[in-house]
């Protein structure tokens, strides 16, 4: 007989961030200098369950179940604060993590700025794996699997497992090799190493889809990414694009169970259907009209602004589609512009530009984030400092960019280098190595942030699924933020 398992994730990640992933964002902050209860109402308030089954949970626990669920297992997703009954006759507690120990890049950013405690998303895995009822079960035989995007933390906290009572930590993809794992797993084989990178390669036959909704009604259409950036660990992975009787199956999953607002997930949604780097509208309207068939309110996970340049129809044919009937007013996606320098480009991103050169890099940023304000595309965008092979130069390139940019609604996040990719092997970047011109770029892109926030949260969200609870929640935050950073002397 299999071995029963339960699946979960820590607080900040079994929550709905009121139905805004950018809100999501505040997990990876320190509680300072509200407590933290507040940040708990405002980012990540616990998702309703029932008997301690959450209504949704996060897209890749969704899949863990799915592929455990094909193989025959018993397994059932639980909330963080609902696992002692479950644990009862559990053989194995598998936990997902984003972001373990806070050494992502956003937390790790936020935390080497504020330099105060420890962030949300560390600080809830750890009293998860440190609750009574975890400690009981594990005494009594309990084994402890890790798994998600965030278990590459894990290659620098060895010691971490053996004295929280980790049994193994998996990374990758894991749709064929899981359920192998967990029975030796249960087995005691002492083969299976503590921390175990998976590199078998599903093919789109062999991911099951999710049975049951996930978080924000979000469905992967893709995998993998072409672009190659060095410091990423995606573009490490083989690309692959779902039929769309798939993508619905999982749609269905969600709608079925009352989840009517959803995300397209893929690093690059505007590639959806193609191999290269030229999007194909032909394809991208059937999926869009999908969505939009079956969902009130839609966002895309993930744009390149490259994608963006090369078919602005992409970002028009989606904005017509999502936004008619007038029940959505705006759609958002994460955006990675990373600097705007086309020699950094060049060296660490050689094919973020694609089908452009690298030399034009600013420009296609520039044309992509005027297509997105135009058609109600609100992009969260990354720019990250302190890359190995960074210049003086190349920073002052993205201060100029930041200033051309900067009357374009958008969010820009900055980033520290992490070592991950092909960079993992390199030094992490510090806040003490900030320089003159860095610490420029990281005011500006907090008076873009605190600017365009406003206007997010005071007008332009209106009319959004949960507009009043994520205006409430934006307006507090940011002007929080305004306060500090005016007190610290770093906006005006
Ligand atoms: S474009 Fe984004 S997902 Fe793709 S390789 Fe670069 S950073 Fe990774």
């Amino acid at each position: 007989m299999n071995p029963e398992v339960v699946l979960t994730a820590d607080r900040t990640l079994m929550s709905d961030h009121h139905g805004s992933e950018f809100l999501g964002f505040g997990t990876c902050i320190p509680a300072y200098p509200l407590p933290m209860s507040v940040y708990q109402r405002l980012f990540f308030p616990p998702m309703k369950n029932e008997f301690g089954v959450p209504k949704a949970a996060p897209y890749g626990l969704r899949k863990v179940e799915a592929i455990l669920l094909k193989n025959g297992f018993n397994v059932t997703v639980v909330d963080p604060d609902h696992l002692e009954w479950y644990l009862q006759n559990a053989d194995v507690l598998a936990i997902s993590v984003m972001d373990p120990f806070g050494w992502g890049p956003a937390s790790s950013t936020f935390m080497g700025l504020l330099n105060k405690g420890e962030v949300f998303a560390s600080i809830f895995f750890k009293k998860l794996l440190n609750s009574e009822v975890v400690k009981q079960a594990k005494k009594d035989g309990l084994k402890i699997l890790v798994g998600g995007p965030g278990s590459w933390e894990f290659r620098y906290a060895h010691e971490f497992l053996d004295e929280n009572g980790i049994d193994c930590v998996v990374t990758g993809e894991v749709e064929i090799d899981l359920p192998i794992i967990i029975k030796k797993l249960v087995g005691g084989d002492s083969t299976l190493p503590k921390i175990l990178d998976v590199h078998t390669v599903p093919e789109l036959e062999e991911i099951p889809e999710i049975v049951a909704p996930s978080v924000n009604g979000l469905v992967e259409v893709g995998r993998g990414c072409p672009r190659g950036c060095k410091f990423c660990e995606v573009a490490l992975r083989k690309l692959r694009w779902c039929p769309l009787d798939k993508i619905e199956k999982e749609i269905l999953a969600n709608t079925r169970n009352g989840q009517y607002a959803g995300i397209i997930h893929a690093e690059d949604v505007p590639l959806y259907g193609v191999q290269g780097v030229k999007p194909d509208i032909d394809k991208l309207i059937p999926l869009f009209e999908l969505f939009a068939k079956h969902y009130e309110h839609v966002s895309w996970s993930h744009a390149s602004v490259a994608a963006v340049s090369a078919c602005p129809d992409a970002v028009e044919k989606a904005s017509e589609i999502f936004l008619e009937g007038g029940k959505q007013r705006w759609f958002g996606a994460e955006v990675g512009i990373e600097t705007g320098s086309p020699a950094l480009i060049k060296k660490a991103m050689p094919a973020k530009a694609k089908p452009f050169k690298a030399k034009e890099w600013p420009e296609i940023v520039k044309n992509s984030l005027g297509i997105m304000h135009d058609n109600s595309l609100v992009p969260a965008c990354t720019l990250i400092t302190g890359l190995p092979d960074e210049t003086e130069n190349d920073v002052i390139k993205t201060i100029e960019l930041l200033d051309d940019i900067k009357r374009y609604r958008a969010l820009i996040v900055p980033l520290f280098f992490v070592p991950m990719g092909k960079l993992k092997n390199r030094d992490w970047f510090s806040p003490e190595q900030l320089s003159d011109s860095q610490k420029e770029l990281l005011k500006k892109c907090l008076a873009n942030g605190v600017y365009w926030a406003k206007d997010l949260a005071k007008g332009y969200n209106k009319g959004h699924l949960y507009s009043p609870i994520v205006n409430r929640s934006l307006l507090t935050f940011v002007g929080l933020l305004e306060f500090i950073s005016k007190r610290k002397g770093l906006i005006q």
